[in-house]
């Protein structure tokens, strides 16, 4: 039976990002990563661009199989795991090898997760969330003129932009009332919005798809108001679960994702789970929540790495805040915290001008949110200013004004 001290499951942010910390605090180790997918590690976010054909599907991985030989990784592709047993400490994957660990982490991420809708289980359709998958869409992409998306968060209109850019006519089919739900505010949605509709997608807002059937050429989709959407090429990018399947009956504790503390620590002895499989802290709601970003999966990765290699000094996880930036048709957009909230408790400013608009949100003199189209700044900063809940009451004004200029001189005066 194979067996490590570190076994890693998942090969993408968060499993990479553990590697690394491990590999600081412990070079020799013995460590393994096992990932379902067949190819070298990639990230997710690079998909729209092997769609369009800007990247070549080979120029996209983040580590080549030297560095896993340089690192002493053993790197097993192509093969799920399907069970855990944390009382024999061992993972069973699909071609019934069992590997034996003495610390794992499950880094499974999430997988699309496909809406009931009657009649979609008798159509052919694509998702978007593997290589295979981007490179699947970009061969039925060639042979397609009207594509339908089901789905207007950021992977639909990701995909979408991209369809339309490769000259298909697009249509969108979203139930909320905008685009990005969740993410940002209605004003915001309006200008994205506005530009899809200025390249020719149709946006059915507000909309639910209740059939799919196949036509003699391509699929058709009927809408809750009695319409019919046809198309010869059927994305759906209606969100995502967290892949936990496997840990079915382990005794893993599972919620909407794999329940883990301030150290990524699972209930379970010696299993962490860290990245969008996870469900843990958010800054804002002080609740555990699968929060699906790069930034939390890198940084959830880091802390358990660190922890699975015995780091008694490190600082528990703060909680995910939410940090998003986009660009559509050229238009950038960014968003960070609680950037759609209003209401009681919140101060909502917006700068709503016709050549950008900004919405910063705060509860009393802190920054709990921030948003803008048309208008970038600098999230990274922003996020500071939120987990240092950074008093900003000697500089509110200047700070509404130019919120990138004053969050850079708060934020060096806190780092000084
Ligand atoms: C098109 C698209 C655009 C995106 N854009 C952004 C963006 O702009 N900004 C942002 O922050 N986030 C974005 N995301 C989300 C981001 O990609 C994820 O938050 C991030 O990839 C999560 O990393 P992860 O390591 O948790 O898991 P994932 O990236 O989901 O990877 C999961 C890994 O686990 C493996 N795996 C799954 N099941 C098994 C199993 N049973 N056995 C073995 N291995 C398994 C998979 O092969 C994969 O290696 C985007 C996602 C997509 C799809």
């Amino acid at each position: 039976m194979p067996e490590a001290k570190y076994l890693l499951v998942g090969s993408s942010h968060a499993a990479l990002e553990a590697l690394r910390a491990i590999r600081r605090l412990d070079p020799d180790g013995s460590m393994a990563m096992v990932t379902r997918d067949g190819a070298l590690p990639y990230s997710p976010t690079v998909l729209p661009y092997v769609m369009s054909g800007r990247s070549r599907p080979d120029a996209v991985i983040l580590r080549d199989r030297a560095f896993f030989d340089e690192v002493g990784c053993r790197f097993v592709s192509g093969v799920a795991a399907t069970g855990l047993d944390t009382a024999a400490r061992s993972v069973r994957l699909a071609d019934g090898t069992q590997w034996r660990y003495g610390r794992l982490l499950v880094a499974t991420g999430a997988a699309p997760a496909i809406p009931p809708i009657p009649g979609l289980d008798t159509v052919a359709f694509h998702v978007l969330r593997t290589l295979d998958d981007a490179v699947g869409l970009r061969a039925r992409m060639g042979l397609a003129r009207r594509a339908v998306v089901l789905g207007a968060g950021l992977v639909g209109l990701h995909a979408a932009e991209t369809l339309a850019e490769a000259g298909l006519s697009v249509s969108v089919i979203e139930m909320r009332g905008q685009v990005l739900p969740g993410y940002i505010d209605a004003k915001a949605s309006a200008r994205i919005e506005a530009a899809f509709a200025g390249h020719g997608v149709k946006l059915l807002l507000g909309r639910t798809a209740t059939r799919v059937a196949a036509q003699d050429v391509g699929i058709a989709v009927t809408t809750d108001d009695g319409r019919t959407v046809e198309g010869d090429l059927l994305l759906v990018a209606t969100g995502v679960r967290p892949v936990t399947d496997w840990l079915a009956g382990s005794g893993v504790q599972v919620e909407r994702g794999v329940l883990v503390d301030g150290f990524l620590r699972t209930s379970a002895a010696d299993v962490w789970a860290a990245g969008d499989v996870a469900q843990g802290l958010d800054f804002a709601s002080g609740t555990r929540q699968v929060l699906g970003i790069i930034p939390t999966a890198v940084e959830q990765g880091r802390i358990a790495g660190f922890d699975m290699a015995g780091d008694a000094g490190q600082k528990p996880w703060v909680g995910g805040l939410p940090v998003n930036t986009y660009r559509f048709f050229g238009r950038p957009a960014v968003s960070v915290g609680q950037a759609a909230a209003g209401g009681d408790g919140f101060e909502v400013v917006e700068q709503d001008l016709p050549h950008l608009y900004r919405r910063i949100v705060l509860a009393g003199d802190r920054l709990v949110g921030i948003a803008s189209v048309d208008d970038p700044f600098d999230a990274g900063i922003m996020g500071e200013l939120i987990r240092r809940r950074v008093d900003l009451a000697a500089v509110k004004d200047a700070f509404l004004a130019d919120p990138t200029a004053i969050g850079r001189r708060l934020m060096s005066e806190q780092w000084r």
